[in-house]
């Protein structure tokens, strides 16, 4: 698998200067696999920070609050975003989910580097407040290994599994509004092409 060369208009020369240039979004459809290739960059290049998102989701067996995820009642998560503690937040799939602004804010204005792992539409929220970031778009190797993919996992529902998919058509099709395509073929593959990225 081939990591598709940025485009001209939105190639990597055009992103340098701005603070928001180290930033890099890593988006792709649900049992993509995004979350595989971050704990394999998490295992092998700890020095990358990555962003600790807000969710209303239950914490799965093996998540802990803080690392995986902050664990927050809808109520929370409502304060939040009527706050302004959001750099982008969406409802996926029957739960709330959101990047908190201020840590990001503080690394890129340091001139260090970050990593966000979001949905679509968190994606688009975040290409609109900074257009000179990076945005990777992780592919399934095929449809049918998507859903192979997202049932084999086995944590969620049927119900669940059938939301999800059908959030997967409309993410797989957004493809064409990355700057770069990584098919994850290979966890350990994906991972690092994403890090050369950074
Ligand atoms: P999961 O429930 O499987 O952990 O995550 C479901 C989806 O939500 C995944 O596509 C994941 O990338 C996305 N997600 C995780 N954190 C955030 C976030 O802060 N904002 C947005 N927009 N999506 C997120």
């Amino acid at each position: 698998m081939v990591a598709e060369l940025p485009s001209e208009t939105g190639g990597a020369d055009a992103h340098t200067g701005s603070p928001a240039a180290r930033l890099t979004v890593l988006s792709g459809p649900s049992g993509v696999g995004k979350g595989s290739v971050v704990a394999e960059i998490r295992r092998h290049h700890p020095s990358v920070w990555l962003s600790v998102s807000v969710t209303t989701r239950k914490p799965r067996p093996g998540e802990t609050d803080g690392v995986e995820y902050h664990f927050v009642s809808e109520e929370e998560f409502a304060r939040m975003v009527a706050n302004s503690e959001f750099l982008e937040h969406a409802e996926f799939a029957g739960n709330h989910y959101g990047t908190p602004r201020r840590p990001v804010e503080h690394r890129l204005a340091a001139g260090l580097p970050a990593l966000l792992e979001i949905e679509l539409q968190g994606a688009r929220q975040v290409r609109e407040a900074m257009p000179e970031a990076h945005f990777v778009f992780l592919a399934p190797p095929s449809w049918e290994e998507l859903e192979r993919r997202l049932v084999g996992r086995g944590t969620e529902d049927e119900d669940t599994i059938r939301r999800r998919l059908e959030a997967g058509l409309l993410e797989v099709a957004a493809e064409k509004e990355f700057d770069i395509v990584v098919v994850n073929d290979r966890v350990e593959q994906a991972a690092k092409q994403l890090v050369a990225l950074l």
